[in-house]
Protein backbone atom coordinates (compact mmCIF):
# COMPACT_ATOMS: atom_id res chain seq x y z
CA UNK A 1 0.00 0.00 0.00
CA UNK A 2 0.90 3.80 -1.11
CA UNK A 3 2.12 6.59 1.42
CA UNK A 4 0.20 9.21 -0.05
CA UNK A 5 0.05 12.88 0.54
CA UNK A 6 -2.17 15.29 -0.39
CA UNK A 7 -2.05 19.42 0.19
CA UNK A 8 -5.39 20.93 0.71
CA UNK A 9 -8.44 19.91 2.57
CA UNK A 10 -10.80 21.71 0.72
CA UNK A 11 -13.00 20.31 -1.51
CA UNK A 12 -10.93 17.80 -4.07
CA UNK A 13 -8.45 16.71 -1.25
CA UNK A 14 -11.19 15.18 0.99
CA UNK A 15 -12.52 13.46 -1.55
CA UNK A 16 -9.48 12.00 -3.31
CA UNK A 17 -8.57 11.21 0.28
CA UNK A 18 -11.83 8.99 0.88
CA UNK A 19 -10.70 7.12 -1.70
CA UNK A 20 -7.28 6.12 -1.64
CA UNK A 21 -8.07 5.74 2.57
CA UNK A 22 -10.82 3.74 1.86
CA UNK A 23 -8.59 1.18 0.22
CA UNK A 24 -6.27 0.79 2.64
CA UNK A 25 -3.38 3.24 1.43
CA UNK A 26 -2.03 5.55 4.54
CA UNK A 27 -3.03 9.37 3.51
CA UNK A 28 -2.04 12.34 5.23
CA UNK A 29 -3.76 15.65 4.31
CA UNK A 30 -2.10 18.96 4.98
CA UNK A 31 -3.67 22.04 4.97
CA UNK A 32 -2.35 25.58 5.31
CA UNK A 33 -5.20 26.95 7.27
CA UNK A 34 -5.88 26.54 11.26
CA UNK A 35 -9.53 24.60 10.81
CA UNK A 36 -11.45 23.66 7.92
CA UNK A 37 -12.19 26.52 5.55
CA UNK A 38 -16.43 26.40 5.63
CA UNK A 39 -16.94 29.94 4.09
CA UNK A 40 -18.17 30.42 1.03
CA UNK A 41 -21.37 31.32 -0.95
CA UNK A 42 -23.01 28.20 -2.47
CA UNK A 43 -21.74 25.39 -5.17
CA UNK A 44 -23.46 23.06 -7.38
CA UNK A 45 -23.76 20.04 -7.58
CA UNK A 46 -24.45 18.99 -11.70
CA UNK A 47 -24.06 15.93 -13.76
CA UNK A 48 -20.96 13.53 -13.02
CA UNK A 49 -20.02 15.61 -10.43
CA UNK A 50 -23.42 14.53 -8.44
CA UNK A 51 -22.90 11.18 -9.73
CA UNK A 52 -19.87 11.43 -7.89
CA UNK A 53 -21.20 12.14 -4.59
CA UNK A 54 -23.65 9.56 -4.98
CA UNK A 55 -21.36 6.62 -5.56
CA UNK A 56 -19.12 8.28 -2.32
CA UNK A 57 -22.80 7.31 -0.46
CA UNK A 58 -23.05 10.67 0.38
CA UNK A 59 -26.02 12.02 -1.42
CA UNK A 60 -28.49 11.45 1.11
CA UNK A 61 -25.97 13.56 3.84
CA UNK A 62 -25.65 16.50 0.84
CA UNK A 63 -29.67 16.30 0.14
CA UNK A 64 -30.45 17.29 3.71
CA UNK A 65 -28.58 20.30 3.77
CA UNK A 66 -29.43 21.58 0.06
CA UNK A 67 -30.34 24.70 0.40
CA UNK A 68 -33.91 25.26 -0.52
CA UNK A 69 -34.29 28.27 -3.14
CA UNK A 70 -36.30 29.21 -5.50
CA UNK A 71 -33.96 30.68 -8.57
CA UNK A 72 -32.17 33.44 -9.37
CA UNK A 73 -33.65 37.25 -9.64
CA UNK A 74 -31.65 40.31 -11.43
CA UNK A 75 -32.52 43.46 -9.49
CA UNK A 76 -32.25 47.13 -10.16
CA UNK A 77 -30.58 49.84 -7.62
CA UNK A 78 -34.17 50.01 -6.15
CA UNK A 79 -34.36 46.61 -5.68
CA UNK A 80 -37.04 45.82 -8.74
CA UNK A 81 -37.12 42.78 -10.41
CA UNK A 82 -35.81 42.86 -13.95
CA UNK A 83 -35.36 39.42 -14.83
CA UNK A 84 -35.86 35.83 -13.11
CA UNK A 85 -34.83 32.67 -13.81
CA UNK A 86 -36.83 29.80 -11.38
CA UNK A 87 -34.66 26.91 -9.99
CA UNK A 88 -36.62 24.42 -12.38
CA UNK A 89 -35.75 26.43 -15.93
CA UNK A 90 -33.65 24.16 -18.10
CA UNK A 91 -34.99 21.05 -16.35
CA UNK A 92 -33.10 22.16 -12.90
CA UNK A 93 -29.90 22.61 -14.24
CA UNK A 94 -29.83 26.07 -14.84
CA UNK A 95 -27.75 29.33 -13.17
CA UNK A 96 -29.33 27.82 -9.71
CA UNK A 97 -29.31 24.01 -10.01
CA UNK A 98 -31.10 22.13 -8.50
CA UNK A 99 -29.15 20.63 -5.73
CA UNK A 100 -26.81 23.39 -4.13
CA UNK A 101 -25.33 23.23 -1.29
CA UNK A 102 -23.40 25.98 0.88
CA UNK A 103 -19.36 25.11 0.42
CA UNK A 104 -18.41 25.07 3.85
CA UNK A 105 -21.79 21.69 4.29
CA UNK A 106 -20.12 20.02 1.38
CA UNK A 107 -16.24 21.08 3.00
CA UNK A 108 -17.47 19.41 6.36
CA UNK A 109 -19.34 16.34 5.15
CA UNK A 110 -16.46 15.47 3.07
CA UNK A 111 -14.12 16.03 6.06
CA UNK A 112 -16.25 14.19 8.33
CA UNK A 113 -16.67 11.20 6.18
CA UNK A 114 -12.67 10.95 6.06
CA UNK A 115 -11.34 11.95 8.89
CA UNK A 116 -11.19 8.46 10.89
CA UNK A 117 -9.41 7.07 7.83
CA UNK A 118 -7.01 10.19 7.05
CA UNK A 119 -4.21 11.63 8.69
CA UNK A 120 -4.80 15.49 9.27
CA UNK A 121 -2.43 18.05 9.91
CA UNK A 122 -3.76 21.53 10.13
CA UNK A 123 -2.28 25.13 10.07
CA UNK A 124 1.16 23.70 7.93
CA UNK A 125 2.43 23.96 4.24
CA UNK A 126 4.61 21.83 2.38
CA UNK A 127 7.76 24.39 1.25
CA UNK A 128 9.85 21.99 -0.60
CA UNK A 129 8.99 18.70 -2.82
CA UNK A 130 11.88 16.75 -3.93
CA UNK A 131 11.40 13.68 -5.94
CA UNK A 132 13.52 10.80 -7.33
CA UNK A 133 12.88 7.50 -9.00
CA UNK A 134 11.97 6.01 -5.63
CA UNK A 135 9.49 8.80 -3.75
CA UNK A 136 9.37 12.72 -2.82
CA UNK A 137 10.96 13.97 -0.08
CA UNK A 138 8.87 16.91 1.51
CA UNK A 139 9.74 19.64 3.98
CA UNK A 140 6.96 21.41 5.64
CA UNK A 141 6.67 25.21 7.50
CA UNK A 142 6.32 23.58 10.74
CA UNK A 143 6.39 19.48 10.85
CA UNK A 144 9.24 17.54 10.01
CA UNK A 145 10.50 16.31 6.74
CA UNK A 146 9.06 13.15 5.55
CA UNK A 147 8.97 10.65 2.35
CA UNK A 148 5.76 9.90 0.46
CA UNK A 149 5.46 7.22 -2.42
CA UNK A 150 2.98 10.13 -4.45
CA UNK A 151 2.07 13.62 -3.50
CA UNK A 152 -1.41 14.78 -4.66
CA UNK A 153 -1.88 18.91 -4.87
CA UNK A 154 -5.70 19.91 -4.27
CA UNK A 155 -4.92 23.30 -2.68
CA UNK A 156 -6.38 25.67 -4.96
CA UNK A 157 -6.23 28.35 -6.95
CA UNK A 158 -3.28 29.38 -5.43
CA UNK A 159 -1.47 25.76 -5.46
CA UNK A 160 2.06 25.60 -3.63
CA UNK A 161 2.48 21.78 -4.91
CA UNK A 162 1.21 23.25 -8.64
CA UNK A 163 4.24 26.58 -7.55
CA UNK A 164 6.69 23.95 -6.58
CA UNK A 165 6.69 21.20 -9.18
CA UNK A 166 4.48 22.90 -12.48
CA UNK A 167 4.88 26.63 -12.67
CA UNK A 168 1.80 29.04 -12.65
CA UNK A 169 -0.11 28.09 -14.81
CA UNK A 170 -2.67 30.88 -14.24
CA UNK A 171 -4.95 33.08 -16.69
CA UNK A 172 -6.66 36.10 -14.59
CA UNK A 173 -10.10 37.00 -15.84
CA UNK A 174 -9.57 40.43 -14.15
CA UNK A 175 -11.95 40.10 -10.91
CA UNK A 176 -11.72 39.88 -7.51
CA UNK A 177 -14.91 37.54 -5.83
CA UNK A 178 -15.58 37.52 -2.01
CA UNK A 179 -18.43 35.73 0.09
CA UNK A 180 -19.47 35.92 3.22
CA UNK A 181 -22.37 35.31 5.65
CA UNK A 182 -24.41 38.29 6.56
CA UNK A 183 -27.25 39.03 8.12
CA UNK A 184 -30.75 38.14 6.50
CA UNK A 185 -33.16 40.29 5.44
CA UNK A 186 -35.90 38.51 6.01
CA UNK A 187 -37.30 39.14 2.25
CA UNK A 188 -35.57 37.42 0.06
CA UNK A 189 -38.41 34.54 -0.39
CA UNK A 190 -36.24 31.74 -1.41
CA UNK A 191 -34.60 33.80 -4.41
CA UNK A 192 -30.52 34.69 -5.04
CA UNK A 193 -30.84 38.49 -5.75
CA UNK A 194 -28.35 39.73 -8.03
CA UNK A 195 -27.40 43.14 -8.90
CA UNK A 196 -25.34 44.52 -11.36
CA UNK A 197 -24.39 47.84 -9.82
CA UNK A 198 -22.55 49.40 -13.00
CA UNK A 199 -18.28 50.13 -13.18
CA UNK A 200 -17.63 46.32 -13.58
CA UNK A 201 -19.30 46.19 -9.83
CA UNK A 202 -21.65 42.97 -8.57
CA UNK A 203 -23.40 42.78 -5.52
CA UNK A 204 -25.77 39.41 -4.56
CA UNK A 205 -26.96 37.78 -1.41
CA UNK A 206 -28.79 34.39 -1.13
CA UNK A 207 -31.13 32.09 1.20
CA UNK A 208 -28.13 30.95 3.59
CA UNK A 209 -29.43 27.12 5.09
CA UNK A 210 -29.26 28.47 9.13
CA UNK A 211 -32.13 30.84 9.89
CA UNK A 212 -31.03 34.24 10.50
CA UNK A 213 -28.34 33.81 7.81
CA UNK A 214 -28.04 35.13 4.38
CA UNK A 215 -24.89 34.55 2.29
CA UNK A 216 -23.44 37.63 0.18
CA UNK A 217 -20.85 38.01 -2.46
CA UNK A 218 -19.47 41.55 -3.63
CA UNK A 219 -17.63 41.40 -6.72
CA UNK A 220 -15.60 43.76 -9.11
CA UNK A 221 -13.87 43.91 -12.25
CA UNK A 222 -10.63 45.16 -11.31
CA UNK A 223 -9.90 48.68 -12.27
CA UNK A 224 -8.06 49.24 -15.71
CA UNK A 225 -3.99 48.87 -14.90
CA UNK A 226 -4.26 47.47 -10.82
CA UNK A 227 -3.95 44.11 -9.92
CA UNK A 228 -5.98 41.63 -7.42
CA UNK A 229 -4.16 42.60 -3.96
CA UNK A 230 -3.33 39.14 -2.15
CA UNK A 231 -4.17 40.21 1.43
CA UNK A 232 -7.68 39.89 2.87
CA UNK A 233 -7.55 43.57 4.52
CA UNK A 234 -6.31 45.16 1.34
CA UNK A 235 -9.07 42.95 -0.75
CA UNK A 236 -11.79 44.15 1.51
CA UNK A 237 -10.71 47.40 1.71
CA UNK A 238 -10.62 47.84 -2.17
CA UNK A 239 -13.99 46.42 -2.10
CA UNK A 240 -15.11 48.92 0.58
CA UNK A 241 -13.84 52.39 -1.59
CA UNK A 242 -15.00 50.72 -5.01
CA UNK A 243 -18.81 49.92 -3.65
CA UNK A 244 -18.74 53.39 -1.45
CA UNK A 245 -22.18 55.15 -2.43
CA UNK A 246 -23.65 52.11 -4.34
CA UNK A 247 -27.29 51.92 -3.80
CA UNK A 248 -29.85 48.66 -3.27
CA UNK A 249 -28.59 46.53 -0.05
CA UNK A 250 -25.34 47.58 -0.40
CA UNK A 251 -24.52 49.35 2.74
CA UNK A 252 -26.32 46.78 4.58
CA UNK A 253 -23.71 43.89 2.50
CA UNK A 254 -20.69 46.47 2.89
CA UNK A 255 -21.15 46.47 6.66
CA UNK A 256 -21.52 42.65 6.98
CA UNK A 257 -18.47 42.05 5.38
CA UNK A 258 -16.49 44.39 7.64
CA UNK A 259 -17.34 41.96 10.42
CA UNK A 260 -17.52 38.84 8.86
CA UNK A 261 -15.64 36.29 10.36
CA UNK A 262 -15.87 33.96 7.30
CA UNK A 263 -14.83 36.67 4.60
CA UNK A 264 -13.23 34.36 1.85
CA UNK A 265 -12.29 35.88 -1.40
CA UNK A 266 -10.67 34.94 -4.85
CA UNK A 267 -9.39 36.31 -7.96
CA UNK A 268 -11.10 34.91 -10.77
CA UNK A 269 -9.25 32.70 -12.76
CA UNK A 270 -8.31 29.70 -14.15
CA UNK A 271 -5.60 27.22 -14.28
CA UNK A 272 -4.18 25.77 -17.82
CA UNK A 273 -1.68 23.06 -18.18
CA UNK A 274 -0.31 20.46 -20.54
CA UNK A 275 -0.21 17.76 -18.14
CA UNK A 276 -1.33 17.40 -14.55
CA UNK A 277 1.50 15.07 -13.62
CA UNK A 278 5.16 15.50 -13.34
CA UNK A 279 7.00 12.53 -12.14
CA UNK A 280 5.08 11.02 -8.56
CA UNK A 281 3.39 14.83 -8.50
CA UNK A 282 -0.21 15.01 -9.64
CA UNK A 283 -2.97 18.12 -9.52
CA UNK A 284 -6.64 17.79 -9.00
CA UNK A 285 -9.73 20.44 -8.48
CA UNK A 286 -8.78 24.05 -8.87
CA UNK A 287 -5.13 23.47 -8.41
CA UNK A 288 -5.04 21.55 -11.92
CA UNK A 289 -7.65 23.13 -14.28
CA UNK A 290 -10.16 25.83 -12.30
CA UNK A 291 -12.74 26.67 -14.56
CA UNK A 292 -13.27 29.87 -12.12
CA UNK A 293 -16.58 30.52 -9.85
CA UNK A 294 -18.58 31.81 -13.30
CA UNK A 295 -18.96 28.35 -14.98
CA UNK A 296 -20.38 26.79 -11.72
CA UNK A 297 -18.03 23.60 -12.44
CA UNK A 298 -15.13 24.00 -9.77
CA UNK A 299 -16.84 21.44 -7.32
CA UNK A 300 -17.88 19.03 -10.05
CA UNK A 301 -14.82 19.09 -11.59
CA UNK A 302 -12.73 18.45 -7.86
CA UNK A 303 -15.03 15.90 -7.67
CA UNK A 304 -14.90 14.28 -11.31
CA UNK A 305 -10.96 14.49 -11.12
CA UNK A 306 -10.83 13.10 -7.42
CA UNK A 307 -12.98 10.19 -8.10
CA UNK A 308 -10.84 9.43 -11.69
CA UNK A 309 -7.50 9.60 -10.05
CA UNK A 310 -8.33 7.74 -7.19
CA UNK A 311 -9.70 4.71 -9.39
CA UNK A 312 -6.81 4.60 -11.84
CA UNK A 313 -4.50 4.35 -9.05
CA UNK A 314 -6.18 1.87 -7.22
CA UNK A 315 -6.37 0.14 -11.13
CA UNK A 316 -3.10 0.52 -12.19
CA UNK A 317 -1.26 -2.06 -9.74
CA UNK A 318 1.14 0.77 -8.57
CA UNK A 319 1.99 1.73 -11.91
CA UNK A 320 1.68 5.82 -11.03
CA UNK A 321 2.71 6.86 -14.24
CA UNK A 322 -0.02 4.85 -16.31
CA UNK A 323 -2.85 5.95 -13.67
CA UNK A 324 -1.47 9.46 -14.40
CA UNK A 325 -1.51 9.53 -17.83
CA UNK A 326 -4.84 7.88 -18.09
CA UNK A 327 -6.72 10.40 -15.76
CA UNK A 328 -5.45 13.35 -17.93
CA UNK A 329 -6.82 11.13 -20.56
CA UNK A 330 -10.30 10.33 -19.34
CA UNK A 331 -10.38 13.51 -17.51
CA UNK A 332 -9.27 15.91 -20.12
CA UNK A 333 -11.98 16.51 -22.55
CA UNK A 334 -14.43 17.28 -19.84
CA UNK A 335 -12.40 19.67 -18.14
CA UNK A 336 -11.82 21.49 -21.49
CA UNK A 337 -15.66 21.71 -22.11
CA UNK A 338 -16.00 22.74 -18.13
CA UNK A 339 -13.05 25.64 -18.78
CA UNK A 340 -15.33 27.85 -21.39
CA UNK A 341 -16.57 30.34 -20.17
CA UNK A 342 -20.77 31.24 -20.30
CA UNK A 343 -21.84 34.17 -23.03
CA UNK A 344 -19.67 37.27 -21.13
CA UNK A 345 -17.71 35.93 -19.43
CA UNK A 346 -16.34 38.30 -16.78
CA UNK A 347 -17.84 41.15 -18.73
CA UNK A 348 -21.22 39.43 -18.42
CA UNK A 349 -20.51 39.17 -14.29
CA UNK A 350 -20.31 42.57 -14.20
CA UNK A 351 -20.67 44.96 -17.15
CA UNK A 352 -18.93 48.19 -16.81
CA UNK A 353 -21.89 50.07 -18.97
CA UNK A 354 -25.27 50.80 -18.42
CA UNK A 355 -26.02 49.81 -21.94
CA UNK A 356 -24.32 46.12 -21.27
CA UNK A 357 -26.23 46.17 -17.89
CA UNK A 358 -29.24 46.37 -20.09
CA UNK A 359 -27.94 43.68 -22.71
CA UNK A 360 -27.29 41.39 -20.10
CA UNK A 361 -30.90 41.72 -18.05
CA UNK A 362 -32.66 41.49 -21.66
CA UNK A 363 -30.48 38.06 -22.23
CA UNK A 364 -31.36 37.12 -18.44
CA UNK A 365 -35.17 37.80 -18.93
CA UNK A 366 -35.52 35.61 -21.81
CA UNK A 367 -32.90 33.35 -21.26
CA UNK A 368 -35.30 30.76 -22.14
CA UNK A 369 -36.05 31.71 -25.25
CA UNK A 370 -34.12 31.92 -29.05
CA UNK A 371 -30.87 32.97 -29.24
CA UNK A 372 -29.97 32.47 -25.40
CA UNK A 373 -31.81 29.32 -25.15
CA UNK A 374 -29.31 27.18 -27.76
CA UNK A 375 -26.33 29.03 -26.18
CA UNK A 376 -26.96 28.44 -22.58
CA UNK A 377 -27.87 25.01 -23.12
CA UNK A 378 -24.87 24.46 -24.41
CA UNK A 379 -23.35 26.08 -21.52
CA UNK A 380 -25.68 24.26 -18.38
CA UNK A 381 -25.39 20.85 -20.35
CA UNK A 382 -21.54 20.45 -20.05
CA UNK A 383 -21.73 19.18 -16.75
CA UNK A 384 -23.07 15.87 -17.91
CA UNK A 385 -20.22 15.81 -20.85
CA UNK A 386 -18.58 12.77 -19.13
CA UNK A 387 -19.64 9.38 -18.74
CA UNK A 388 -17.72 8.44 -15.54
CA UNK A 389 -16.13 4.83 -15.71
CA UNK A 390 -16.34 2.18 -13.67
CA UNK A 391 -13.68 1.11 -11.21
CA UNK A 392 -14.17 -2.60 -10.03
CA UNK A 393 -11.05 -1.96 -7.56
CA UNK A 394 -12.87 1.18 -5.91
CA UNK A 395 -14.60 -0.44 -2.70
CA UNK A 396 -18.52 0.81 -2.59
CA UNK A 397 -19.16 2.73 0.55
C1 LIG B 1 -13.11 29.49 1.67
C2 LIG B 1 -13.54 29.23 0.25
C3 LIG B 1 -14.77 29.66 -0.20
C4 LIG B 1 -15.19 29.41 -1.50
N1 LIG B 1 -16.44 29.82 -1.89
C5 LIG B 1 -16.88 29.56 -3.14
C6 LIG B 1 -18.18 29.97 -3.58
O1 LIG B 1 -18.93 30.57 -2.82
N2 LIG B 1 -18.55 29.71 -4.85
C7 LIG B 1 -17.73 29.03 -5.72
O2 LIG B 1 -18.14 28.80 -6.87
N3 LIG B 1 -16.50 28.63 -5.34
C8 LIG B 1 -16.06 28.88 -4.08
N4 LIG B 1 -14.79 28.48 -3.69
C9 LIG B 1 -14.01 27.71 -4.66
C10 LIG B 1 -14.52 26.25 -4.73
O3 LIG B 1 -14.49 25.67 -3.47
C11 LIG B 1 -13.64 25.48 -5.69
O4 LIG B 1 -13.68 26.08 -6.98
C12 LIG B 1 -14.05 24.04 -5.96
O5 LIG B 1 -14.89 23.50 -5.01
C13 LIG B 1 -12.80 23.16 -6.13
O6 LIG B 1 -12.31 22.84 -4.86
P1 LIG B 1 -10.77 22.63 -4.50
O7 LIG B 1 -10.76 21.69 -3.33
O8 LIG B 1 -10.00 22.30 -5.70
O9 LIG B 1 -10.28 24.07 -4.05
P2 LIG B 1 -10.65 24.91 -2.74
O10 LIG B 1 -12.06 24.68 -2.35
O11 LIG B 1 -10.19 26.28 -3.00
O12 LIG B 1 -9.75 24.24 -1.59
C14 LIG B 1 -8.35 24.37 -1.54
C15 LIG B 1 -7.89 24.10 -0.12
O13 LIG B 1 -6.47 24.14 -0.10
C16 LIG B 1 -6.04 24.92 0.99
N5 LIG B 1 -4.71 25.46 0.69
C17 LIG B 1 -4.39 26.53 -0.06
N6 LIG B 1 -3.05 26.70 -0.08
C18 LIG B 1 -2.53 25.70 0.66
C19 LIG B 1 -1.20 25.33 1.01
N7 LIG B 1 -0.14 26.05 0.61
N8 LIG B 1 -1.02 24.23 1.79
C20 LIG B 1 -2.10 23.50 2.23
N9 LIG B 1 -3.37 23.82 1.94
C21 LIG B 1 -3.57 24.90 1.16
C22 LIG B 1 -7.11 25.98 1.14
O14 LIG B 1 -7.10 26.56 2.43
C23 LIG B 1 -8.36 25.16 0.88
O15 LIG B 1 -8.82 24.52 2.05
C24 LIG B 1 -14.34 28.73 -2.41
C25 LIG B 1 -13.07 28.31 -1.96
C26 LIG B 1 -12.66 28.55 -0.65
C27 LIG B 1 -11.29 28.08 -0.18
Amino acid sequence: MANILISGAGIAGPSVAFWLAGSGHRVVVVERSADLRLGGQAVDLRGAGRTVIERMGLLPAIRTLALRQRGMSWVDGRGRVRARMGVDAFDGEGFISELEILRGDIASVLFDATRDAVEYVFDDTITELAQDADGVDVAFARTQRQRFDLVIGADGLGSVVRNLAFGDGKRSLGCLISWFTAPDPGDLDGWYEMYLAGSGRNASIRPGRVAGEAKASLGLRMPRGMAVPTSRQEQKELLARQFDGVGWRVPQLMSAMENATDFASAELGQIHLPSWSQGRVALIGDAAASPSPLTGLGTSVALVQAYVLAGELLTANGDHRRAFARYDQVCRPYVTSAQELPPGGAAGFAPRSELAIRLQTLGMRYATRWPMRPMLEKQFSKAADLALPDYPAVPES
